[in-house]
């Protein structure tokens, strides 16, 4: 770097800017042969490719705005440094699954990491019919893992109070989910927007006391229950995949909150590409079904990792072996993070509709009509889960509500 200040690259500046870096010449040789291309397609940051020598890596850069709106929404630098110490975190919790982290520069805002290739993002798979073999173990797995590791069952009380502290500074990005999952979905905000066709219901949920308390009641959770350090963005865009790879990307959102918070936004992810795949293809019923055994899976292969690092790996203050806690105890932290999950769940259907970012699931249906048909079901079901979600006490029973709003 040529000096202290951060300064926003661009594919042109970076090889001279990044050219005496280690991390990025041990692996793609020396700056005159890069090649590189800027591909972020997220809504914050700057992301990019540099190839060289055969090989290539990536540079994710944040900009102190939101890349999708522009200077007019600042947001802070810091998210950079966030992003890189849950990724080194998930990585010793979950080896293998998030990127490897080659170089970070809290300066620029920049991590240098591991290029994921023929890896795409999850999201694009399966609006194109595409099965991804091992999903939802990989993903059950992270989520048990990354759950477990870092909260009171498994750290030192003093480590985790500090991590929990260090990690609450991540204040803007918990500030986007506080507005635009739990809150501007319920209300008129200046910076929602739905489908037209949709206004009706939409009206209706707005209108509805229950479901504007149970959010409230899930953002009391999110901003009050600092149980584990959590991805906070796990949708099927923070996922890249081959055929048979899974691989987590994009933490930046990491904070301490509720233990069952990833698994519901990954749930309600998969609902609403199961929701959405009318619109994709004439066939849609094999695609649907194998999502919803997508949905059983990661939730069945939650439940075990986390049944099985509760049994063999309890080390911190909650349960202690003297209390000679079983089963029964085991059953209740599940049905708690389970009931978490299932609120969260029913928040990201919502705001995937309402609120300022929506999913391309929905988005890229041309037929407004159409669209809203199938908004409208992940609408109906969303609601279900805010409001009664003690009706829907386990993966058989999400997925039977997910049949019955199809
Ligand atoms: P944002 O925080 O702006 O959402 P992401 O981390 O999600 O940025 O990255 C944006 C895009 O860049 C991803 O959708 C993906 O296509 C690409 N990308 C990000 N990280 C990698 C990686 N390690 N390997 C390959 N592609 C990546
Ligand atoms: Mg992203
Ligand atoms: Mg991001
Ligand atoms: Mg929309």
């Amino acid at each position: 770097m040529h000096d202290d200040r951060y300064e926003a690259l661009t594919p042109e500046l970076l090889p001279e800017r990044l050219g005496a870096l280690d991390a990025l010449t041990s692996r793609v040789g020396s700056a005159e042969g890069w090649q590189v291309e800027e591909v972020g397609d997220g809504n914050l940051n700057l992301v990019f490719i540099v190839r060289g020598q055969g090989a290539a890596v990536v540079v994710k850069q944040a900009l102190p705005y939101v890349r999708l709106v522009g200077d007019s929404w600042p947001l802070p630098l810091t998210r950079a440094f966030f992003e890189h110490e849950a990724l080194v975190r998930q990585a010793a919790r979950d080896p293998g699954r998030v990127p490897e982290v080659l170089h970070f520069d809290r300066t620029q805002a920049l991590i240098v990491m591991e290029f994921l290739s023929p890896h795409v993002i999850l999201r694009g798979k399966l609006i194109a019919g595409e099965r991804v073999e091992g999903v939802a173990e990989a993903l059950g797995r992270f989520c048990a893992r990354t759950a477990f590791y870092g909260s009171d069952l498994s750290m030192n009380a003093e480590n985790k109070k500090a991590d929990a502290t260090l990690f609450l500074d991540n204040v803007a990005l918990c500030d986007i989910t506080e507005q635009l999952v739990f809150t501007d979905p319920y209300c008129k905000a200046e910076r929602n927007h739905h489908t037209p066709e949709l206004a009706p219901i939409v009206a209706s949920l707005r209108a509805d006391e229950a479901v504007r308390d149970a959010a409230q009641f899930m953002l009391i959770r999110f901003t009050a229950g600092p149980e584990t350090l959590c991805h906070g963005d796990l949708h099927t865009g923070s996922i890249m995949c081959t055929d048979t790879e899974t691989r987590v990307i994009d933490p930046e959102f990491g904070f301490y909150g509720p233990m069952g918070f990833d698994l519901g936004m990954l749930l309600a992810n998969f609902l609403m590409a199961y929701f959405s795949q009318p619109a994709h293809r004439d066939s849609p019923d094999e695609m649907q079904d194998w999502l919803l055994s997508v949905v059983m899976e990661t939730c069945a292969t939650f439940e075990n990792e986390f049944a099985r690092l509760w049994t063999e790996e309890r080390t911190g203050i909650l349960f202690p072996a003297r209390l000679g806690h079983g089963e029964a105890a085991l059953r209740r932290l599940m049905a708690h993070i389970w009931n978490d999950a299932m609120g969260f769940c029913g928040c990201e259907m919502h705001r995937r509709c309402l609120s300022l970012a929506h999913n391309a699931d929905f988005e890229t249906i041309s037929d407004t009509g159409l669209r809203a048909r199938l908004e409208a079901r992940n609408l109906e079901m969303g609601r279900q889960l805010l409001v009664a979600r003690g009706q829907v006490p386990d993966a058989s029973a999400l997925v039977a509500l997910a049949h019955e709003y199809n």
